[in-house]
């Protein structure tokens, strides 16, 4: 017979309860003080949406994450389905025709598109600072050493400011086929999408890290510009400008805080927004760690390796955490699919025929129950002629199916003053 594989079931309360009930009625647009009775979500649907599981087991995959071979909903072959968001749809249907309700979207779009972008690299190739790093982070990463291998790295420092220090003769590289791909579709869309930046060094290296640096320099549409130059010209032109945490910031505040600083230090930008780098982000720790460190909206809550709907939803909300039995001032945005996820070798490598119908899939399903459809393409990822393809077709889509295209900050934005409306409206006239 087969073991149960959860460990004791974490009971859920009354306050996860309540949160639960304010956020249906926040989907369903209904004021907190309506008196238009709303069912109890199912106690499997709570559990998804809450991520129970994830406080209940243990395991994790090589790289610290809660992957989708653990998930109950991936187990019963329903990851693909916005099953809590289904269950909203139901409700909402039934409700009186009197209730009087918000959109759930501005202007009368029916579901949004959110485009973001983890900028582990923005160019397909490597600066002679960027080769130097990624040696020392290859040596750094083995368990033995030669003893040559150890004189570079206790040489590094002096050879890096050298080499620093003569930056200006190192080949800028082209951002054609990384960078100015993704923003060549959302200007050709009309769209603002987010692009969340690394920083290095980190305070605790990891051989999972990014490579580059603001000072480093490429060739972006056309001009010889800093990586620091392009993140506050992004910002200047409405984009989203946000911290791709390093690995090790995922479960320590202290290294989170050192990048949310340098990267703010080096825009002058107010960094609020986020997604970690690989995805690693543990319910038990980051979210609460996020919003200690000023964090207002996430997007990591997704899988490496494959799509769907981790809490069962694509929309927005304020995340519980269930250790510490309380909601946080956190807007998490569920990413639903990811350009790794489908094509990688250890994810479900698609090609593009399928992975096509696997985007329209969930598009559809995420369309059928006014969500929205939170996508993640890694800018040196569309110089692969299937990535971009897909990217395109994506976008193309929705905005065919008539989605408001938005960055994670300005759903966070709309998701806030959508929240304060419900809560004030009191007797009020609901206005949209
Ligand atoms: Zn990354």
């Amino acid at each position: 017979m087969l073991q149960d594989v959860h460990e004791e079931p974490i009971p859920v309360s009354a306050a996860a309860r309540r949160h639960v009930e304010l956020t249906v009625r926040s989907w369903l647009g209904l004021p907190e003080d309506d008196p238009t009775p709303v069912p109890a979500m199912p106690e499997r649907l709570v559990r998804l949406f809450l991520r129970s599981e994830e406080w209940e087991i243990a395991s994790r995959d090589q790289w610290g994450n809660f992957e989708h071979g653990l998930a109950d909903n991936a187990l019963r072959g329903a990851l693909w389905e916005p099953e809590v968001d289904q269950w909203v749809e139901a409700v909402g249907r039934q409700l009186p025709s009197t209730a009087r309700r918000l959109p759930m979207w501005p202007h009368g779009h029916r579901f949004a598109l959110c485009l973001s972008h983890d900028v582990d690299a923005i160019s397909t190739q490597y600066s002679r600072l960027q080769l130097l790093r990624l040696k020392r982070r290859e040596l750094l990463a083995r368990a033995t050493r030669s003893k040559e291998e150890e004189r570079f790295l206790s040489d590094f420092p002096r050879a890096y400011s050298l080499l620093a220090a003569g930056r200006g003769n190192d080949v800028a590289s082209a951002t054609s086929e990384s960078m100015e791909r993704a923003i060549a579709v959302e200007d050709e869309f009309g769209i603002r999408g987010s692009y969340f930046f690394p920083v290095w060094p980190p305070r605790e290296d990891s051989p999972y890290d990014c490579l580059y640096e603001a000072d480093d320099r490429y060739t972006y549409r056309g001009r010889q510009m800093t990586a620091r130059d392009i993140m506050i010209e992004l910002a200047q032109q409405g984009h989203d400008v946000g911290l791709h945490g390093g690995y090790h910031t995922a479960l320590k505040l202290e290294n989170f805080l050192h990048e949310k600083h340098l990267l703010e230090d080096e825009t002058g930008l107010s960094i609020t927004t986020t997604r970690q780098h690989w995805l690693h982000w543990d319910a038990r720790i980051t979210p609460r760690l996020h919003q200690q460190a000023g964090i207002t909206a996430d997007s990591t809550l997704g899988y490496n390796r494959n799509v769907g709907f981790r809490a069962g939803t694509s929309k927005p909300y304020r995340f519980f955490d269930v250790g510490q039995d309380c909601v946080l001032d956190l807007i998490e945005l569920p990413m639903v699919l990811m350009d790794g996820s489908v094509f990688s070798t250890v994810a479900l490598e698609m090609d593009l025929a399928r992975s096509k119908r696997l985007a329209k899939r969930i598009i559809d399903s995420t369309i059928a129950t006014e969500g929205c459809v939170s996508l993640l393409f890694h800018p040196e990822n569309l110089a692969d002629p299937d990535t971009f393809a897909l990217y395109r077709w994506c976008v193309a889509y929705c905005m065919e199916q008539g989605a408001w295209g938005a960055s994670v900050k300005q759903i966070e934005l709309w998701w806030r003053e959508r929240l304060a409306k419900l809560a004030a409206a009191g007797d009020t006239e609901v206005a949209a």
